[in-house]
């Protein structure tokens, strides 16, 4: 009698310590990463262009080709449009007037990340070689809070994160570019990660790695140092865009979601993250359309349009939203604030969080 009310005391005493944990909020950003792509898969005039591909045509079709924009995005991306879009919520797909806009008014990569993690679209930061960011972000803010205390991390392929994040006055963790992760900060998976990078080819020069490095050292940081709130930027989707290699974009897309299913995985199985995380997907900007894909820019239309996803703790599972609606990307900051519960306050304006996300 007195061994089962002792096993009952404790079992309770275990789940109130559970439920008093502060929840887990992961990051993934997709660089440049079109919403065309996201909820219609291969553009199969893209596809078949002799500029915009050099891989095996045949193979191409059977990756990405089928009859149906929902067929296609799911063989692009298999983990997003079955799990994401069964457990989840997706954001962003204008064919059913469901808007996502950045507000900035440069369209492209460091004024986005600005606003996904500040919440304001500063028209100061106004280059991707702009300075150590004066702006507060949210991830530094989130750090601040006692039981986020030095849990908060970033890893980036590209090496300007140091700078966004302002990791010399932030003091979160920001692996980026080529750099190895400290030895106090290691395991004896990410040494190995240290090493690999070096080995292969530096395919967008000095600035940036490969996300499968970048990816797989933030999911063996996960397991070694259970980081609270983690972003992880993914950026060859951009790159191969820019590049005009139309097969190799989608074939990053391809590998991101396994990145992206890797990481989910990895909260379902671990019980310091198991439903108590919740994981944002999102981009810095869009690009622009036709023979434009290739590019993003203020001058290039329709390149300030871009999606967000979400999935994990306070999150419906909604699926795919196809109700009219205009959100914007400097609403992601006060976003992940929220989940963690928190209100982002700094010395310059932040946007209100998305609201609808939270709707039962
Ligand atoms: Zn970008």
């Amino acid at each position: 009698m007195q061994k089962t009310l002792l096993t009952l005391i404790t079992a309770l005493c275990c789940t109130i310590a559970v439920a008093q944990e502060k929840p887990n909020v992961i990051i993934i950003t997709m660089d440049g990463m079109r919403w065309q792509e996201i909820f219609t898969g291969a553009d199969t005039s893209l596809l078949n262009s002799k500029k915009f591909t050099t891989q095996d045509s045949l193979s191409l079709v059977k990756k990405y080709v089928a009859p149906s924009a929902e067929e296609r995005r799911r063989l692009m991306m298999p983990f997003f449009w079955k799990t994401i879009a069964s457990q989840g919520q997706i954001y962003g797909n204008r064919k059913y007037n469901n808007f996502v806009n950045v507000r900035n008014r440069y369209w492209f990569s460091y004024p986005g990340y600005n606003e996904i993690f500040t919440g304001y679209p500063d028209t100061l930061v106004n280059s991707n070689d702009y300075k150590a960011n004066p702006n507060e972000n949210v991830l530094e803010f989130i750090n601040k809070q006692a039981a986020y205390k030095n849990k908060v991390a970033s890893f980036g392929s590209w090496d300007a994160f140091r700078r966004i994040l302002n990791r010399n006055r932030s003091g979160i963790f920001v692996n980026d570019g080529f750099e190895d992760v400290p030895a106090d900060k290691s395991s004896a998976a990410i040494d190995q990660l240290n090493k690999t990078q070096h080995l292969l080819p530096a395919l967008f020069g000095g600035e940036e790695r490969l996300d499968a490095i970048t990816g797989f050292m933030a999911l063996e940081y996960m397991k070694a140092h259970h980081p609270k709130v983690l972003h992880i930027s993914l950026g060859e989707t951009d790159e191969f865009a820019h590049g005009e290699k139309y097969d190799y974009y989608l074939e990053a897309a391809q590998h991101n979601d396994a990145i992206i299913k890797a990481v989910w995985e990895q909260i379902q199985h671990d019980p310091f993250y198991k439903n108590n995380t919740t994981l944002l997907i999102a981009t810095d900007h869009g690009r622009g359309q036709g023979e434009l894909w290739t590019s993003h820019w203020s001058d290039v239309p329709n390149s300030d349009e871009i999606w967000f996803a979400a999935i994990g703790k306070n999150i419906a599972a909604k699926g795919e939203i196809k109700t009219a609606m205009q959100l914007y990307q400097q609403q992601i900051a006060q976003t992940i604030a929220f989940l963690t519960g928190n209100v982002f306050k700094a010395e310059h304006p932040v946007a209100e969080k998305i609201t609808v996300l939270f709707d039962k």
